[in-house]
């Protein structure tokens, strides 16, 4: 992975711990717990946020910048998303997309979003085969997707996680959303106060159940997005896209003084995205091996071992097509 010119970026803003689900494996609340649950992002803040975004949208094109609004459930907060959609859209011309779950989207919040610079939205779902405590089941977020996605206001499929233990039903749970609305989630892997280190046979069904989907799905053009905090380099089509979190409280005291905004970035960057410094300069990965998600800081080794099994089925798929 290499920093490409210019450089994608998303900055995900976060504008309420508000939430209409309680799910078990959430990491939001499990490191804030200090959170009262009834906040929405200030103005203020707002703003601050829309000049530091502003800024690097409109530096010499050195920043490819997508904005997209998370929470907690950005649907809670009603009208006041929209307040923050077109603001982001006045000021800096981009219309900015939702993270949701998926259980406030109706007929009504689709018109109102597209009239307010919505672009579109992105619905986390769950493992069909094992739905985590508190969230919601995924065949209600797929029939709101077949009813209310249009192209003028597309609802995409987002993340769906996948533990260890169901490695290998990988490919029947793609093809449970692939036959329903002709896409893929993006399979996350788990990471957070729930991770536990695979085993190596999970680690071969991965890559056996990776290599069937890519095998079904290759050929017709359906974007794949497998474990983005291991192996981003490839999914994205053109390149790895750079988070950069913007909380509910301006955490990181960003203020309106530009001077500091470059260093805020490479700040972050850094610590969102470190250099791994490796010295295993026979593996096979060496070249794609540059930085890495902050979550496997201290997990480097599972980090190897998974990047490896992830590669390993791509691998599998082309070699077994060429003989
Ligand atoms: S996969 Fe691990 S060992 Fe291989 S190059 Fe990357 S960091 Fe180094």
């Amino acid at each position: 992975m290499h920093l490409e010119s210019p450089i994608k970026i998303c900055f995900s803003i976060t504008i309420t711990d508000i939430c209409n689900l309680n799910c078990s494996y959430c990491h939001f609340y499990n490191r804030k717990k200090y959170i009262n649950r009834n906040t929405v992002l200030e103005k203020e803040i707002f703003d601050i946020y829309l000049k530091f975004m502003s800024f690097f949208y409109n530096k010499n094109n050195d920043y490819d910048v997508q904005i997209r609004f998370s929470g907690g459930e950005p649907l809670c907060v009603k009208e006041k998303l929209f307040d923050f959609s077109n603001a982001v859209f006045n000021e800096i011309g981009i219309k900015p997309y939702v993270l949701t779950n998926g259980v406030e989207l109706n007929a009504d919040v689709i018109n109102n979003a597209v009239k307010n610079n919505i672009s579109r939205f992105v619905v986390s779902v769950e493992n069909p085969f094992s739905v985590f405590r508190g969230s919601t089941h995924p065949q209600m977020i797929l029939e709101k997707i077949k009813q209310l996605s249009t192209t003028s206001l597309p609802i995409n499929l987002g993340v769906c996680l996948i533990d260890n233990e169901n490695f290998d039903k990988i490919s029947d749970i793609a093809s449970y959303f692939y036959n329903e609305v002709y896409e893929l989630p993006s399979f996350l892997e788990v990471t957070f106060q729930d991770y536990v280190t695979p085993t190596d046979n999970q680690l071969n069904s991965l890559t056996n159940e990776l290599e069937k989907i890519i095998s079904k799905y290759q050929n017709i053009n359906v974007a794949f997005d497998f474990f983005d905090y291991t192996v981003p380099e490839l999914n994205h089509s053109n390149g790895n896209i750079y988070i950069i979190e913007l909380d509910l409280n301006n955490s990181r005291e960003i203020s309106y003084d530009e001077s500091t905004y470059e260093a805020f970035f490479n700040e972050r960057l850094n610590s969102n995205y470190p250099f791994i410094n490796c010295e295993e300069k026979d593996c096979f990965l060496f070249e794609t091996c540059n930085r890495f998600k902050w979550v496997w800081k201290d997990k480097k080794k599972d980090f190897c071992r998974f990047k490896k099994a992830v590669y390993l089925a791509y691998y599998n798929y082309y070699y077994k097509e060429k003989i």
